[in-house]
């Protein structure tokens, strides 16, 4: 496969119309891999986000999709993934230019985004409120679960249509409508996917789609008053930024952030399948993503060996072009990405780490590709254990026994994931119960299913995607108490109830 001989154009998606940015500013994408031009995209400003947000307001407040049946909700949400099936060959394609991630690895992302909106649409119909049948013979208590209105999504360029595909169908379901921001660097297949919403029937306005850069445009989405929930996946430190601009109307605000995920092997454990998910878990994605196992500890009478055996496995790695078959660790996304990563192993080298493997780029003609890096030697306070590299950069911490591994592995301000390798099974639950983490793995690493929901502890996130929370995120708890026949606790009715006795204070009053 070779990169496209011309970029791909495209235009923004607001009221079900295609179209420019209203002062016609555009920007290109170069693909981090080729150094060729891949996409050129409407670079939005405020007033382009504004104008997406009164086309998701009107939809929500004017539009039929708030109250089309959950079963017509269905099958839209089935007609995407099946068009998303139908296009993941080019998909695929799209996302490996502009992100720099192995075409192969891109594939089956496609397949799971396909998955996660397949699951959205068997959600769908199962949403559903309470009811209390136990308030006396005249009283009914119902609560409904509402659509929570126009939801502002924000995402970031590591797995940019998985990610959409997390909140978007999710909230489709609840019946929000959407005003969808994705990163500058990588927007391509989130505006791809606006088209098949449109073949697949979405009413002009549900979703709208606007490009362009974090400041102004997610900003202003953060700040919206006209934006019921904010739903951002980025970086912690922007995450702060988000919460901060959308107090102005207290938005619900849903966040996916970071993470400085431990790995910790115990020397009991089967250590060829913890070595391939070691491998794996800091390769992946080229280190750049969220669930990235960046930390491994390792107890120490194993340490040596294990790390020898890291060392040798990284070595044959396949780094390269993403759109060779064989490749399974792409470019790096940005100069700034590749800047940062590499004052990161400068850090673990000043603050007293051992580099093992790796450390610098790959001779290559074009592109950016950092080589697959071990340190040992790290120790918990030094920055390449406490911080997101976001690289191919491995850090080996060692421990003595359970209590000190969870006591470094919480030594953190993150808490997304974590995974724990051992065949006991005491020790299995005993560290993952006491580490602080939303997700964990035992003997296994970076499974996900739309089944079960993901999100951080700390600093990593506040809320859920996926599962069954993930739908009754985008919804709103509406109590309705419904009275029953003739009325017979009066507060004050002349003749009838004249003592002046108060027989029911309600809640309210009380
Ligand atoms: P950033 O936080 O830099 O950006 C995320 C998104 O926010 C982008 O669309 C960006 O726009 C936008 N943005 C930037 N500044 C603002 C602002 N002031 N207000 C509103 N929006 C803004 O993250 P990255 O794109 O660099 O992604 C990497 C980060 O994402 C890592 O920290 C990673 O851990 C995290 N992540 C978390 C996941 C999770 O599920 N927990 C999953 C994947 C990634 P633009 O870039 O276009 O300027």
């Amino acid at each position: 496969m070779n990169p496209p001989h011309e970029p791909y154009r495209y235009e923004m998606l607001i009221d079900g119309r295609w179209i420019e940015a209203r002062d016609g500013r555009r920007y290109g994408r170069e693909s981090p891999a080729h150094d060729v031009a891949v996409g050129d995209y409407p670079l939005a400003g405020a007033d382009d986000a504004d104008l997406a947000v009164a086309a998701a307001r009107r939809a929500f407040d004017e539009g039929p999709w708030p109250h089309t049946r959950g079963a017509e909700r269905a099958r839209f949400l089935g007609r995407v993934a099946e068009l998303i099936r139908a296009q993941a060959e080019e998909l695929a394609y799209i996302e490996a230019l502009e992100s720099g991630k192995p075409i192969v690895q891109a594939r089956g992302e496609m397949e799971s985004a396909a998955g996660l909106w397949e699951y959205a649409a068997a959600l769908t119909r199962q949403l559903h409120g309470d009811s209390y049948n136990t308030l006396g013979a005249d009283m009914l208590g119902l609560m409904l679960r509402e659509p929570i209105g126009v939801v502002g999504m924000i995402t970031p360029w590591n797995f940019p249509l998985l990610i959409i595909s997390q909140k978007l169908p999710f909230a489709l379901a609840a019946g929000c409508t959407a005003v969808v921001k994705p990163s500058e660097l990588t927007p391509g297949t989130t505006l791809r996917l606006g088209h098949i919403l449109q073949e697949a029937g979405l009413p002009d306005g549900v979703v709208n789609i606007v490009t362009g850069d974090g400041v102004p445009v997610g900003a202003r989405l953060a700040e919206h008053p006209a934006v019921d929930m904010l739903s951002f996946t980025g970086s912690t430190e922007v995450g702060r930024h988000v919460v901060a601009a959308s107090a102005g109307n207290l938005k619900r605000v849903a966040l996916e952030l970071g993470g400085k995920n431990p790995q910790i092997v115990f020397a009991d454990a089967d250590l060829d399948a913890a070595l391939d998910a070691i491998v794996f878990g800091v390769y992946f994605n080229a280190g750049e993503c969220c669930n990235s196992g960046s930390r491994l500890l390792v107890q120490r009478d194993i340490a040596a060996d294990l790390r020898e055996a890291i060392v040798q496995r990284s070595r044959s790695v396949p780094v390269g072009d993403p759109l060779d078959e064989a490749t399974k660790v792409g470019a790096i996304v940005n100069q700034e990405q590749l800047d940062k990563i590499l004052g990161y192993v400068a850090a673990g080298q000043q603050e007293g780490a051992a580099l093992r493997l790796g450390g610098g780029c790959l001779p290559t003609e074009r592109g950016r590709f950092v080589e697959p890096t071990v340190f040992d030697a790290v120790t918990p306070a030094m920055s390449i254990a406490r911080e997101e590299v976001f690289g191919p950069v491995l850090s080996i911490i060692t421990f003595e026994d359970a209590a000190e591994a969870v006591r470094i592995a919480n030594d953190t301000m993150y808490g997304l994931s974590a995974a724990v390798w051992t065949r006991d099974v005491d020790t299995a639950f005993g560290v993952g119960r006491g580490v602080r983490a939303g997700t964990i793995w035992i003997n296994t690493f970076m499974d996900g299913y739309p089944e079960l929901s993901f999100g951080g502890y700390n600093q990593s996130g506040l809320g859920r995607e996926l599962g069954r929370f993930g739908i009754e995120e985008f919804t709103e708890l509406k109590t309705i108490q419904l009275h029953l026949g003739p009325r017979t606790n009066w507060w004050h009715r002349p003749g009838v109830n004249d003592n002046g006795h108060v027989e029911r204070v309600s809640p309210a009053e009380s």
